[in-house]
C-alpha cells in the first residue's frame, strides 16, 4: 500500500515510525523548512508514552525527558491549594514525562531514518479517483497513492477539503510559551498558578521549564503586544514574588516566544474515501488537560493496527473502524479539556475565589479521572 503523509507532527512522525516497523515506507510531505521551529514543550502522559515502548523507543524517551511527578495548583497569590501525588498515581500504568517537541520529533525519526521526508512541501489539496488518491503539493507537482493520512495539525488543508470550513472553538485566550533554562525549582514538578485572568504553568523538561503564561486576548490584545513584554511581565508578576525567576525569564521581546491562540477544533469525520486525519487534523485539544500529542500517538498505533490487518482494496472498513476506536476516546478528551479550561481561565476576581475555595475539595482522582480511566479502558 502507497502510504502518503501530510505533515511530520507527532501523529505524522509515529505512524510513520510505526509503519517502517512493518517494512511499509511512507512519503512524507512537511511544510516547515525543517524541526528547528519546533520549539514547545510537551508532557506525555503513558497514554501516548507507551506508544514510544512499541517503537522502541522508551529508554531514549527516558533519557530525554524529565518526570512528572507531582501536580501544584496555586491560586492567584501563589499560595498553595493542593499537591498531587500525579506520578504515583499514573505509575501502575507507565511512565510520565516532559520533553521538547523537536527532541521527541527527533526520536521518531531514528525509527524512521530512511523514509522520505520532503521538507519545505505543503500539501494543498487532493483529488480521489478511483481507488487511487492524486495529492497536490505546493512546488506544483503532484504525488500518487492509495491513502492520504493529513496528519497536518489544527489548520488542516485536508480536513478543509473533507469538512469545509469548521469553526474553531475559542477561549477568548492566549498564551506565551517560552523555557526556562538552569532553574532553581523541583526539576519533577508541575506548578499552575490560577489567578483572575492571567494563569501560569510550568512545566519539566531535561535541564529546565516550559513556560505557560495566558491571559484573556481582551485584556492583553491578540498575538500580545508587538515587543512588549514589559506590559506582559507586569501582568504575571501580581501572581506572587515565589514567580520573579519566571517572570524574569520572559523575554522583553515578545517576538522571541511561541504564541498560542488557545481554541480546539472536531470534525465530525475522521476519513472520506481513501484520505483520512490524524491527531489535530481530526480533533485538537486546549493545553489544559496536556494530551494532545498522547492522542496522536494513541492515534498512530490504532491507524497503523488497522492498516496492518487490510489492504488497499478493504480500506473503506479499515479506515470505519480507525475512527469507530478513536473518535469517542478523543472527544472524551477534548471536552475534559474544555471543562478544565473553565476551570483555569476565570477573569472575574470573584468566581477565581469561588473556584479556589472548591479546588480545596478537589481529590488526585478527580484531576486526574479521564486519564485514569482511559489508561484502564481497551482501546
Ligand atoms: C505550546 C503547546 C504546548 C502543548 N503542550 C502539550 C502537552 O503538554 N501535552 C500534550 O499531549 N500535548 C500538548 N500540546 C498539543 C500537542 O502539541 C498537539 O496536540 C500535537 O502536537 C498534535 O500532533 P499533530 O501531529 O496532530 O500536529 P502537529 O504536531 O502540530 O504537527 C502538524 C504538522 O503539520 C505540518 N503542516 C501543517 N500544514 C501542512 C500542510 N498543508 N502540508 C504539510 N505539512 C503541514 C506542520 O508544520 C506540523 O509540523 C501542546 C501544544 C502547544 C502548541
Amino acid at each position: 500500500m502507497k502510504i502518503i503523509i501530510a505533515g511530520a507532527g507527532i501523529g505524522g512522525m509515529a505512524l510513520a515510525a510505526l509503519l517502517r516497523r512493518r517494512g511499509v515506507t511512507a512519503q512524507i510531505y512537511e511544510r516547515a523548512a525543517n524541526f528547528d521551529h519546533s520549539g514547545y514543550m510537551l508532557g506525555l502522559y503513558p497514554i501516548g508514552a507507551r506508544v514510544l515502548h512499541g517503537l522502541g523507543l522508551m529508554e531514549d524517551f527516558l533519557a530525554a525527558s524529565e518526570r512528572m511527578e507531582t501536580y501544584t495548583v496555586c491560586n492567584g497569590h501563589g499560595q498553595v491549594i493542593h499537591t498531587y501525588e500525579l506520578g504515583r498515581m499514573l505509575d501502575g500504568f507507565g511512565y510520565s514525562g516532559g520533553i521538547m517537541r523537536g527532541e521527541l520529533l527527533a526520536l521518531l525519526r531514528r525509527r524512521c531514518e530512511d523514509v522520505p521526508l520532503h521538507f519545505g512541501t505543503s500539501v494543498t489539496g487532493f483529488v480521489e479517483a478511483e481507488d487511487e488518491v492524486e495529492v497536490r503539493l505546493s512546488d506544483g507537482s503532484t504525488d500518487r497513492c492509495d491513502l492520504l493520512v493529513g496528519a497536518d495539525g489544527i489548520h488542516s488543508a485536508i480536513r478543509r477539503q473533507i469538512a469545509g470550513e469548521l469553526p474553531d472553538h475559542e477561549t477568548g485566550w492566549g498564551c506565551w510559551v517560552c523555557l526556562l533554562r538552569d532553574s532553581k525549582r523541583p526539576p519533577k514538578a508541575v506548578v499552575e498558578h490560577w489567578g483572575a485572568g492571567r494563569f501560569l504553568g510550568l512545566y519539566p523538561i531535561k535541564g529546565g521549564l516550559g513556560i505557560v503564561a495566558a491571559a484573556p486576548t481582551r485584556l492583553m490584545g491578540p498575538r500580545a503586544v508587538g515587543k512588549d513584554g514589559g506590559k506582559v511581565k507586569a501582568h504575571f508578576a501580581v501572581l506572587g514574588e515565589g514567580i520573579a525567576d519566571v517572570i524574569a525569564a520572559l523575554p522583553d521581546d515578545l517576538g522571541e516566544t511561541f504564541w498560542w491562540q488557545l481554541s480546539d477544533m472536531r470534525c465530525k469525520a475522521w476519513h472520506q474515501g481513501h484520505v483520512a486525519l490524524l491527531g489535530d487534523a481530526a480533533c485538537a485539544f486546549l493545553p489544559t488537560a496536556g494530551v494532545g500529542a498522547s492522542m496522536a500517538l494513541e492515534s498512530a498505533a490504532v491507524l497503523d493496527d488497522e492498516l496492518g490487518r487490510t489492504d488497499s482494496r478493504f480500506l473503506s472498513g479499515a479506515l470505519a473502524r480507525y475512527e469507530m476506536r478513536r473518535k469517542p476516546r478523543a472527544e472524551a478528551f477534548q471536552d475534559d479539556s474544555r471543562k478544565l479550561a473553565s476551570m483555569m481561565m476565570i477573569e472575574s476576581s470573584e468566581l477565581s475565589w469561588g473556584r479556589d475555595q472548591l479546588m480545596k475539595f478537589y481529590t488526585l482522582d478527580m484531576v486526574a479521572k479521564t486519564i485514569a480511566q482511559s489508561l484502564a479502558t481497551p482501546i
